[in-house]
């Protein structure tokens, strides 16, 4: 059931790309389906002097991109849009901002509730929280600060800027973005976990012989080298992304629904990642950094724009880790990640052994969940879809519920604006993934990788095969 949602958002970068190509697109999809309808506005805030009008006319021409409804529910939609020019380090410019969301809210009658959106660079999530708090933004309704990536590039810069964030706002008003956490597969694992007694039952040393996750892409840095010179894979998709996918397939299945109990778990998961010594780096992490394709027409990422030419960032990445756990000891999960590979792919393959014919489970059974597909064919048994597989074991909870499955971003919203955190990553999970990923960075950089090494539109670097060889494993997705 839809339930109308009142709020005033404010988007600092509403001028910029994320704003116009996944914010707005969502917020104009929950318009249509009734959660946003009378009660809303949205500012938009960027350095520019734009007024309402043309900032209305901007974020119409990016709905046209992605719906063909008529101009006029855009129309309507759009008029709950406002600007307001901004600079970050401007306290001025908050008590405008203030002044402006008061009235707003009076017109709309928004119940004072605010959410502040952070679509703006990094550097700046700290200044305009503080700036939040000390201006007196914050009103009698909830006050939600969403934060999106990256949340600092180790652990030093993300402690800092939680100090920051954490001065202006209480832990429980904080919304991490993390969007493969809003994506409908992601979230449905506790569900198909909690459905499928006897997966769930399989899901442990005792009979899983190894865990996959992979995210590949086919595509290069495109126009986001500069942005990629400051991270690397391993910052931009392994600490975030697969550590999040690892913590919804692997934490203790929660005796509660409530986000506290899941975080807690997940916490838990995170915290017994098994530390280790820079040799163990050398020999459990790969890395590779693309070259042109074999016919040389793609650019090499050391060509890419705003890229040096002796760049040591990699662009692939492949790793195992292991947990100190009762449930996952001795189990290796090898991730991936990389750009330039053959094909887009996010998925986990969970790899049985032979024990789990206890459980009336064929041996080696490979269970493939698909993060990517937007219909109900998105668990594969031995590589074909479960319906066909003639086990089963494990089946999708809800048949046809794909049908309405949400954008990663709209589904977010709703639940920032239900004030519901389950779907966002929390302080401690994200100290305790840094500290894991610390320490392969701190190694890299001691070392001179010999970078390009693999070929566009290969699967990387033979280290990343030899990495499973060794504990006689393999890629399933390959
Ligand atoms: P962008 O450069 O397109 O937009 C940045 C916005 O910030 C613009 O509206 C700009 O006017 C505003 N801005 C810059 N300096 C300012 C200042 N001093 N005062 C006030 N406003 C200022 O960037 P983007 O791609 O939209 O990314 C925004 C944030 O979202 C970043 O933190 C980025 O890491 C994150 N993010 C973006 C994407 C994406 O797909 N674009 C995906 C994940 C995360």
């Amino acid at each position: 059931m839809v339930t109308e949602k009142s709020a005033i958002f404010i988007i600092f970068g509403g001028s910029g790309d994320l704003a116009h190509r996944k914010l707005y697109p969502s917020l104009f999809r929950l318009y249509k389906s009734g959660f946003l309808k009378d009660h809303f506005a949205v500012i938009g805030t960027a350095r520019r002097p734009w007024s309402d009008d043309y900032f209305r006319e901007t974020v119409i021409t990016s709905l046209k991109d992605y719906f063909d409804d008529d101009e006029e529910i855009m129309q309507g939609f759009a008029k709950h849009f406002f600007y307001q020019s901004h600079d970050v380090n401007d306290s001025e410019h908050y008590i405008a901002l203030k002044n402006l969301a008061a009235k707003l809210d009076d017109q709309f009658e928004a119940g004072h509730n605010r959410v502040y959106y952070m679509a703006i660079a990094p550097r700046f999530f700290g200044t305009v929280a503080e700036h939040i708090n000390s201006e007196g933004l914050k009103t009698d309704g909830y006050n939600r600060l969403v934060i999106e990536k990256p949340f600092g590039r180790d652990l030093d810069s993300a402690c800092e800027l939680n100090g920051n964030i954490s001065k202006a706002f209480p832990e429980n008003d904080i919304y991490r973005i993390d969007h493969y956490l809003g994506k409908k597969m992601v979230q449905d694992i506790p569900n198909i976990r909690a459905t499928n007694a006897k997966f769930e039952e399989a899901l442990n040393n005792k009979y899983v012989s190894n865990i996959q996750v992979t995210l590949a892409e086919a595509i290069g840095v495109e126009d986001r080298g500069g942005y990629y010179e400051t991270a690397g894979v391993l910052r931009d998709m392994v600490q975030n992304h697969i550590m999040q996918i690892i913590g919804a397939i692997a934490s203790d299945a929660p005796e509660a629904k409530e986000a506290d109990v899941i975080h807690k778990n997940k916490c838990d998961l995170f915290g017994s990642l098994k530390e280790m010594t820079p040799e163990q780096v050398d020999k459990d992490f790969v890395r590779g950094q693309y070259d042109t394709d074999k016919l040389g027409n793609e650019k090499a990422y050391r060509q890419e724009d705003k890229v040096a030419e002796d760049s040591n960032i990699e662009t692939y990445t492949a790793g195992k880790l292991e947990f100190d756990s009762k449930r996952w000891s001795g189990v290796p999960f090898y991730v991936r990640s990389g750009k330039r590979m053959p094909g887009k792919a996010s998925r986990i393959d969970i790899v049985f052994n032979s024990n789990v014919t206890e459980l009336g489970i064929k041996a080696n059974t490979v269970v493939t969940l698909l993060i990517e597909r937007t219909d109900n064919h998105s668990i594969l048994i031995n590589g074909i879809d479960y319906k066909e597989s003639g086990q089963d074991f494990i089946k999708f909870p809800e048949e046809g519920d794909f049908d309405n499955a949400r954008e990663a971003y709209e589904s977010l919203i709703i639940d920032i604006l239900s004030g519901d955190r389950v779907h966002f990553t929390l302080w401690d999970e994200l100290r305790s993934t840094w500290k894991y990923i610390d320490t392969v960075e701190e190694r890299w950089a001691d070392q001179q990788p010999d970078f390009p090494n693999y070929i566009s539109g290969t699967m990387g670097p033979d280290a990343a095969e030899m990495l499973l060889e060794r504990d006689g494993n393999s890629w399933i997705w390959d």
